[in-house]
């Protein structure tokens, strides 16, 4: 569940050994990239994605010169 997700408080040790509950505030928004499963970005703004759509287009550069280099030439 998403409350799960995003703990609203974290249990952690004081200087004393006592444990305290420290309230956590999110100062970014809870978004889940769907791309490679990281918080803090949207799968717009994934890098991953980015970096794979940057190399199909230089692939699809090299395919279309490479029809153009196979083309006959008469
Ligand atoms: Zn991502």
């Amino acid at each position: 569940m998403l409350n799960n997700m995003y703990p609203l408080e974290v249990m952690f040790e004081n200087e004393h050994g006592k444990i305290m509950k420290q309230k956590v505030e999110y100062e970014w928004k809870p978004v889940l990239c769907s791309r490679c499963r990281n918080f803090r970005h949207e799968l717009s703004e994934c890098r991953m994605k980015l970096k794979e759509e940057t190399r199909n287009t230089e692939m699809n550069k090299e395919q279309q010169m490479g029809k153009i280099n196979q083309a006959p030439t008469n």
